[in-house]
């Protein structure tokens, strides 16, 4: 497996791989995983995803820290690179993209940016003010350089698939953004890089997020579609676990973000907690099953 460092050099090879005498008469195609390492059981699916329907994969590792608001954990985010490429070859990666922050941006701060007005400002981009610019922005900048067919990203961060979502209709970008499920623990937790901040008390807390979606996900089964029964639903069950600080909890549209009053098959059910210092997200698409 390849590992490449500059935006060049991943051009160079999305662009042969793609000329190569095709295996099949699809042609080749390019799939792209972008995430930021401490690679886990979740990165693993997307990256079986795109290998099952591309004939190229990248996964790129980078801690953006544009996404990261000056007292988050940019500094202390976990990086543990050789792990990643074993986890990320026996998934069926073909290169990994490492690059330095000065290469994805050579003009600091000064730097462009992509930003995305509507949605940069919900959910999580609420409670993280220029999170989403600075997603937003890298995912454009690896699109660019990668050129990929198809981006793979995971429903857990479903605040940035709809940011990334709209950023690609806007700049009618050519690739199509492909959206797997979250991958979790048997006892129902997320699983996230950041579950490794949490101590063993913590961890137990933490399983209030699930416990709240599905506890959501039995109501709309039920019948009901009253957003404010449903969130309220959840408020209580938070409220039994003080121990939690809530964010968030919202019922919302996956497209706009925007809060609805009329809970539908596809409806973004969303929660946000603070686990100690530890701030974990998770979510469910109503309607869908869940385990
Ligand atoms: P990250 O490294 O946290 O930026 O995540 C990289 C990609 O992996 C994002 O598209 C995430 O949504 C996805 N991801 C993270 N956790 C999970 C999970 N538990 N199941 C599926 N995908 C995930």
């Amino acid at each position: 497996m390849e590992i490449l460092h500059t935006c060049a050099e991943l051009r160079q090879w999305s662009r042969q791989k793609r000329l190569l005498q095709a295996r099949n008469d699809r042609g080749n195609t390019i799939g792209l995983v972008p995430t930021m390492g401490a690679l886990h059981a979740g990165h693993a699916s997307l990256i079986r995803a795109a290998a099952s329907s591309c004939t190229h994969v990248a996964v790129s590792i980078f801690v953006n820290p544009t996404q990261f608001g000056p007292n988050e954990d940019f500094s202390r985010y976990p990086r543990t690179f050789a792990a990643d490429c074993a986890l990320a070859q026996a998934a069926g990666a073909d290169v990994i993209f490492a690059p330095s922050v000065e290469e994805l941006y050579p003009n600091g701060p000064e730097s462009t940016f992509i930003e995305v007005p509507a949605l940069s400002d919900r959910l999580d981009g609420k409670s993280r003010p220029g999170h989403f610019r600075g997603v937003a922005t890298v995912v454009a900048k690896l699109f660019i350089a990668a050129e990929p067919d198809r981006a793979f990203f995971g429903q857990k961060d479903s605040a940035q698939v709809a940011v990334l979502r709209r950023m690609t209709a806007d700049l009618r970008l050519a690739t199509e953004i492909v959206v797997c499920p979250i991958v979790r623990e048997p006892d129902g937790l997320a699983l996230s890089s950041r579950n490794i901040y949490l101590s063993p008390e913590e961890r137990e807390w933490a399983l209030t997020l699930s416990r709240a979606l599905r506890q959501a996900q039995a109501l709309f089964a039920a019948g009901e579609r009253r957003a404010s029964k449903i969130t309220q639903a959840a408020r209580i069950t938070f409220a039994e676990m003080p121990q939690i600080r809530v964010d968030y909890i919202a019922l919302v549209d996956w497209d706009t973000l925007e809060p609805i009053e009329t809970a539908t098959p596809g409806s973004l059910f969303a929660v946000a907690a603070w686990v100690g210092a530890t701030r974990l997200i998770d979510n469910a698409i109503l309607g869908e099953s869940s385990r």
